[in-house]
């Protein structure tokens, strides 16, 4: 896979550490359990030795990020991965025994996890150590050299995560390679064996255009707007204070943060009310609260100012708690939490993913319309819903369809080790973390281990000369699941035994 020449010209440099890559790949042959083991190890004590550089990095790249949100958001979830996928490794590298169809008896069935060989993975700089160095957990648990491309929008954290890797690794097993979108243009057309590409739809598709040259596989983790919707029976107040805390995190810039909330219209106010003791409580005086994240950039500020602008024209009450005469310009790129009330679909808040610490509120009347609310859009990367009814939980997940789900919370399903992580249509491809990380950047080969008579009577019976023997043997493995009349498939549910 992969190993097909395109027509782009590449950079000699890009080009050299991945051909030394491959070289290296094929001439270690793929690395074994220990040496994977003795790879993460040397990358859990390498993030320890430079965690206080990688948290002044982010915290330069961002004007400001407080080191208690990095450790939480970025460090401790790396670390934790990679303690779990040591646990877990030896037992997800295990050849594993599968049942064989049964005319094949007794022959049987092998999955084998192999190694692709080369990887690349683009981050986006949102949240620039989890998001290059996740996937590179993944992706050395199962046995591949990687080159990594971080965002040139966060390049102190960039240079630092080069620093780090250099330090740790030879170059070609795991490398780094900075530079601007023009590099990561480039990057993305090496014959990779794998991509994994975590930023917008935009370049996703550019991303992906490009691996198609090479036939090369991509797993795109990218964005969208991803609902909070709270039942009118649920507690206004914890709705509130999860919903808040997880959009004002890193202010906004998350990609599976609530992009806005979805409240009964007989509830709003007291939401509302909520919503402002929240943020006064967790974000207050924004301009100089050492907690609160600034914008990556004076561009992303002003396009949250222009959003704002936008909703307001159109007739939306903007609130802004806890930030009464404060200044915000695009220079110092504090943009406070916003609340934007009356939000209607024809609004750019309600077009185009947010990203930044706008709340829009949008009311509905009914349940159901709320599911159709979400069900019109496109589909998200994450859901939230907050309600205690088994029955209504289970109606959300049945009937709409996003990358994950946290119930009575937010976020929080992505941290989850034993849940697959990535979007679906819009939001993305494919998936990561835990075992499902494993598998993305692994083979998953079938073998068939055929038994000697098994291998005889198929000779005999199935190959050509046929004979009359050959014709009764097929004819009685078919007619085994013929019906005598032939139904109409209808898309209508039968009365019973459907709910
Ligand atoms: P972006 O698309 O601007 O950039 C992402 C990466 O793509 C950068 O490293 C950049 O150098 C590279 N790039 C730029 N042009 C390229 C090209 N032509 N070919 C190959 N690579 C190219 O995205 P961003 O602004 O950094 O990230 C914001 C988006 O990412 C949001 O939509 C957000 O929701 C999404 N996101 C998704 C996840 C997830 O896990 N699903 C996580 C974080 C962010």
């Amino acid at each position: 896979m992969g190993n097909q020449e395109n027509t782009v010209p590449i950079q000699p440099a890009l080009r050299e550490v991945f051909d030394h890559q491959q070289r290296a790949f094929r001439q270690y042959g793929p690395l074994g359990y220990a040496k994977r083991m003795e790879a993460l190890d040397t990358l859990l004590q390498t993030v320890f030795k430079y965690e206080d550089i990688l948290l002044e990095a982010v915290n330069i790249d961002f004007g400001q990020r407080s080191a208690s949100e990095t450790r939480i958001l970025e460090i401790f979830p790396v670390v934790d991965e990679i303690r779990f996928v040591k646990r877990n490794l030896h037992r997800w590298m295990q050849m594993r025994t599968v049942s064989v169809n049964w005319q094949f008896l007794p022959s049987r069935g092998k999955i084998v996890y192999q190694p692709l060989g080369v990887v690349g993975v683009i981050g986006a700089w949102n949240y620039p150590v989890l998001l290059t160095l996740s996937p590179l957990v993944n992706a050395l648990a199962a046995g591949n050299h990687v080159m990594i491309k971080p965002s040139e929008l966060a390049p102190s954290t960039a240079t630092a995560i080069q620093q780090m890797v250099s330090e740790a690794f030879p170059e070609e097993y795991v490398s780094v390679i900075t530079g601007d979108k023009n590099v990561a243009q480039i990057f993305a057309t090496l014959p990779f064996d794998h991509i994994l590409y975590t930023g917008s739809d935009r370049v996703g598709r550019l991303v992906m255009k490009a691996a198609a040259e090479n036939l090369t596989p991509v797993t795109l983790e990218l964005g969208g707007k991803s609902p909070a919707l709270v039942h009118e029976s649920y507690s206004t107040a914890i709705a509130a204070d999860r919903i808040c805390s997880a959009k004002f995190w890193n202010a906004g810039q998350t990609c599976v943060a609530p992009d806005y909330a979805l409240v009964s219209s007989s509830k709003v106010d007291e939401f509302v009310r909520d919503c402002q003791k929240v943020i006064s409580r967790r974000f207050p005086r924004p301009s100089c609260n050492g907690d609160y994240t600034h914008m990556i950039s004076p561009a992303a500020w002003r396009r949250m100012r222009d959003l704002v602008d936008d909703a307001e024209c159109a007739g939306a009450q903007i609130v802004r708690p806890g930030s009464a005469n404060e200044t915000f310009t695009a220079e110092n790129r504090v943009y406070p939490p916003t609340l934007v009330l009356g939000a209607e679909g024809s609004m750019r808040v309600m077009q185009e993913e947010i990203f930044g610490p706008i709340l829009p509120i949008v009311t509905y009347s009914s349940f159901d319309e709320a599911i159709a609310f979400i069900n019109t859009r496109p589909r998200p990367l994450a859901l939230y819903y907050f309600d205690r009814d088994s029955p209504r939980i289970k109606k959300v997940l049945e009937q709409t369809v996003s990358g994950g789900v946290t119930i009575n919370d937010c976020i929080f399903h992505l941290p989850q080790h034993t849940l697959p992580f990535g979007g679906v249509g819009p939001s993305g491809m494919g998936a990561y973390h835990g075992f499902d990380g494993f598998a993305t950047f692994s083979k998953k080969k079938g073998v068939l281990l055929q038994n000697t008579l098994v291998g005889s009577i198929l000779s005999r019976a199935f190959k050509p000369p046929y004979t009359s023997r050959s014709d009764r043997m097929i004819a009685f493995l078919l007619k085994r699941n013929k019906l005598r009349s032939t139904p109409r498939f209808t898309l209508a549910r039968k009365k019973q035994g459907h709910s």
